[in-house]
């Protein structure tokens, strides 16, 4: 492999200090492939370097997931037994600094039901979700990724270099390089976000207007007082900054559940359980998608549309300028992570109750009856067309640009 240990170390260190913000005494929880297990090892010598008490690795592999859903039977597959429970359960009282590294094949799943992948999905999170709404907001979090052949494969097929070309989309996105320091340059790109975050709040919008050229024609309402988020947060229990995906580039709210209209046309396909949504639009009346049409992955889609009785209403809407490093790597990475930041977007699912002032001390509940959804999916897709505009409507009517052609007004 080309990559130089040193450039590893660098990322590694990233994503345990600028990342996931790891404090002294913290228990860690980190998620990673058995490929790549030695990887995850620099990781985890990185948390333990910035002082974790303990780091606890939870291996993944896309083998085995895919020989579940082949030969192990529905029922089984759908319930969550005592031990995973109790370490669920240990899991609210450590709130431990969660690291995921994503690594995964985007086409793990393919051939398998997606009608089986939605009702395992849907059994587990029913026993699941309550566990992780009790430490929503309570805990330091980030996800990010290392290349694997396969990943590479796709995004690059059959070229022999293609898991350094992806390891260099990777790292630009990251801003990771040998000369450069990454802390800088995340402070840097940190601060303006955080500045165009302001300058949004600032305006107070009581609905966006989207329009582009593709079909997209849609407007949605806002949640009046609720935050204009992106970069990082802030961990309210220890004062830690964290920064819970990278790369990132979104500036992101969560919409008034059940107000929105018109059609939304996506401009990349949509990678779901190593499956792929491909040409795809969906259509919202009264704030619920009400019908969607693709090209390829229909019945994934509809039924990911359907997987609950709110996976039908938004719960976030996106702001990424084309000018995106992500998108000016010029390739689909087919993962949500960079997809994603690739161009604005919207998620279909549950909403963030920490736009809301108060939103982090509210029950699902509280939050709900404000207008931030709830449920067991969060969907997002990409809808951030080279012309698309965006208009921010004020409460009195003013329409101010925000976005032309794509990017910042
Ligand atoms: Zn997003």
């Amino acid at each position: 492999m080309a990559i130089s240990e040193e450039l590893l170390r660098k990322y590694a260190a990233l994503i345990a200090r600028t990342g996931a913000n790891v404090q002294k005494g913290q228990v860690v929880s980190l998620t990673a492939a058995v490929e790549i297990s030695a990887f995850a090892a620099l990781v985890a010598e990185e948390c333990y370097r910035a002082g974790a008490k303990k780091v606890n690795m939870e291996w993944m592999s896309d083998a085995q997931k895919r020989l579940d859903f082949t030969y192990a039977d529905e029922e089984t597959l759908c319930e969550v037994l005592p031990w995973e429970e109790e370490k669920l359960k240990q899991m609210t009282k450590d709130l431990p600094c969660r690291i995921f590294i994503a690594s995964g094949d985007p086409d793990a799943m393919a051939g398998i039901d997606p009608g089986r992948i939605a009702a395992v999905g849907r059994a587990r999170g029913k026993v699941i979700k309550p566990y992780r709404s009790l430490i929503d907001g309570k805990h330091q979090w980030v996800i990010a990724a290392y290349p694997s052949e396969k990943w590479a494969e796709k995004c690059f097929p059959g070229d022999p270099d293609k898991v350094d070309k992806l390891w260099d989309a990777i790292l630009k996105t990251v801003r990771v390089s040998e000369e450069g320091d990454p802390v800088e340059a995340w402070n840097a790109h940190t601060q303006f976000i955080q500045d165009k975050a302001e300058w949004l709040n600032g305006q107070a919008f009581s609905s966006l207007k989207y329009k582009s050229a593709n079909g997209t024609d849609f407007s949605v309402e806002l949640i009046p007082g609720a935050k204009w988020e992106g970069a990082g947060v802030t961990n309210p229990l220890n004062g830690a900054f964290y920064i819970p995906n990278m790369p990132t580039e979104e500036i992101f709210t969560t919409p008034m559940a059940g107000r929105c209209e018109g059609t939304l046309v996506a401009v990349k396909p949509l990678s779901l359980h190593g499956q792929l949504v491909e040409e795809f639009s969906v259509t919202f009346k009264g704030g619920r998608a009400v019908s969607c049409t693709a090209k390829k992955g229909q019945e994934l889609l509809e039924k990911t549309i359907r997987m609950d009785e709110t996976s039908c209403m938004l719960g976030e809407v996106a702001l990424v300028p084309k000018e995106s490093p992500v998108n000016q790597c010029g390739i689909l990475f087919y993962e949500t992570l960079f997809d994603e930041n690739a161009c604005c977007h919207v998620a279909l699912g549950a909403g963030f109750k920490e736009v809301l002032p108060g939103g982090d001390g509210m029950t699902v509940e509280e939050a709900q009856k404000k207008g931030v959804n709830d449920s067991i999916i969060h969907v997002d897709f990409m809808v951030g067309a080279d012309d698309l505009d965006i208009d921010g409507i004020k409460p009195d009517g003013t329409v101010v640009p925000v976005f032309r052609n794509g990017t910042w007004a």
